[in-house]
């Protein structure tokens, strides 16, 4: 008896889950700071010492003795200059009556507790040059410069104590992911060597007999007949590489058994994660689901598993998601993603499922991506298929402050165009769609250009 293949849609979010419960966080390593920008700090890191380290001017000016300012103007006695980078104790102490020029960033002179700004003094007329220091010259004592304060200074105004940024003893940098001012904050208390959980290593293969390869040098071979140009490669790599990760270039492989097999091979010994195009819906030559599944029982590993996959979202419903042992020593699983071969499937699949799991590789935690709301700012209709569908919008900010969603351009899977142009995939649930002033959710993926202010 004839029997039927059933095809299961399983809706997005279950497939999210699926993916996320088989994700762990990559092993921490110690890497250099300049290295470590975007990469998920394993734990908080304490500071050991003050920041700054002693006490210091804010200003160019003079260092003083607040109560000799009372009454201002007030004439002071010069007794030496102090510059950033010089120890306090080579110029000695502020003594009653007298001033030490400072300059921003020097460390505040014994007997000081204010800075007078070097904009509210005056040069006295007739007063030597300053001293260095507080000894006198070689033919007798000199005559000492003095400076007229013009304000009265206030105890410890635009003094910076030690320990005002960062007391010792107190989190610097709270675990997670490393931003650009938090690799100062690290350097400010001497961290130069960072616990991290590494960059994941995501290795990118694309199938098809049809691809034609850009050439090492930029240049582009002339295109057969039935040939397309590889894509997928290019724009996954730079899409990892604006994702934070480390692509691995696996090149274009055909669709044949032995091809596709040994890629993946190679892929499992270089890799953290893989994401294959292509070769994962139902046609004639599809072999990376089949290389996935015979890969898998061969390995035997417990844990291991390939689940082909029909997503209920339109576009990017075949996926192939596979776990399996990484090629060198250890027992690890590496997620391998047979993402669909269209171009804007791939990135739409990337986005919704991919990306989570590689970013729990890299030390966040697990969720699926995040949305934000908006509001249709034209029709955006579809018909009923049982789908989820993830239009290519553009989101861009309104004068009433909320984000609003255009279409990008062209549905179809193959229109990367209209992906090119479009910051985020609105989530259109199944029915008729939805009409211009109607509420959506989307996930962002790009940058939302400012308000336009006319
Ligand atoms: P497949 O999933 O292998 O059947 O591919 C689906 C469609 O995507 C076909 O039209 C392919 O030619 C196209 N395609 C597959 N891989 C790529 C690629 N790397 N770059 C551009 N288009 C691709
Ligand atoms: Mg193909």
């Amino acid at each position: 008896m004839p029997g039927h293949v059933y095809e299961i849609l399983v809706p997005l979010a279950d497939v999210q889950r699926l993916a996320l419960s088989g994700a762990r966080p990559l092993p921490v390593v110690r890497i250099l700071l300049d290295d470590a920008l975007g990469c998920v700090l394993a734990a908080d890191v304490v500071g050991r010492e003050d920041v700054p380290p002693f006490a210091n001017s804010a200003m160019d000016g003079y260092a003083v003795r607040a109560a000799d300012t009372e009454g201002a103007p007030v004439e002071l006695e010069v007794v030496g200059v102090l510059g950033a980078g010089v120890a306090a104790a080579s110029v000695g102490a502020v003594g009653p009556g007298q001033a030490i020029q400072i300059m921003t960033g020097a460390p505040i002179p014994e007997g000081a507790d204010g800075i007078a700004i070097v904009e509210r003094t005056e040069a006295v007329a007739g007063a030597g040059e300053p001293a260095v220091g507080s000894e006198g010259g070689a033919g007798g004592l000199p005559e000492r410069p003095r400076v007229r304060i013009l304000d009265v200074v206030s105890a410890g105004v635009h003094i910076r104590a030690a320990g005002s940024d960062l007391p010792a003893g107190a989190v610097a940098v709270p675990a997670g992911a490393i931003l650009p001012a938090d690799v100062g904050v690290l350097a400010s208390i001497g961290a130069g060597i960072v616990s991290v959980h590494p960059r994941p290593r995501v290795g990118v293969m694309t199938t098809g007999d049809e691809l034609v390869e850009l050439a090492p040098d930029g240049s582009a071979p002339a295109l057969e007949p039935g040939q397309i140009r590889d894509s997928n490669r290019h724009a996954m790599i730079a899409t990892l590489r604006r994702d934070g990760f480390g692509p691995v270039d696996l090149g274009v492989v055909g669709d044949t058994e032995e091809a596709v097999t040994a890629g993946l091979k190679r892929a499992l010994r270089e890799c953290d994660a893989v994401l294959t195009t292509g070769g994962v819906s139902k046609g004639e030559f599809d072999y990376v689901k089949v290389v996935l599944a015979k890969l898998a029982s061969a390995a035997g590993a417990a844990g291991a598993a390939v689940h082909e996959l029909s997503v209920a979202i339109r576009p990017a419903k075949p996926l192939v998601l596979s776990w399996l042992p990484a090629g060198g020593a250890g027992a690890r699983l590496i997620p391998v993603f047979g993402l669909p071969g269209n171009p804007v499937s791939s990135l739409v699949s990337y986005q919704a499922i991919a990306l989570p799991v590689l970013r729990v590789l890299a030390g966040h935690a697990p969720a699926p991506p995040p949305t934000v709301p908006a509001v249709a700012l034209e029709d955006l209709r579809r018909r009923p298929d049982g789908k989820t569908h993830l239009l290519r919008v553009n989101l861009s900010w309104q004068a009433d402050g909320r984000l609003g969603a255009r279409s990008a351009g062209g549905q179809m899977s193959h229109q990367l165009t209209a992906m090119a142009f479009a910051n985020a995939l609105a989530i259109v649930p199944d029915g008729d769609g939805l009409g211009a002033g109607e509420r959506l959710e989307a996930i962002l993926f790009g940058s939302v250009e400012p308000l336009r202010v006319s």
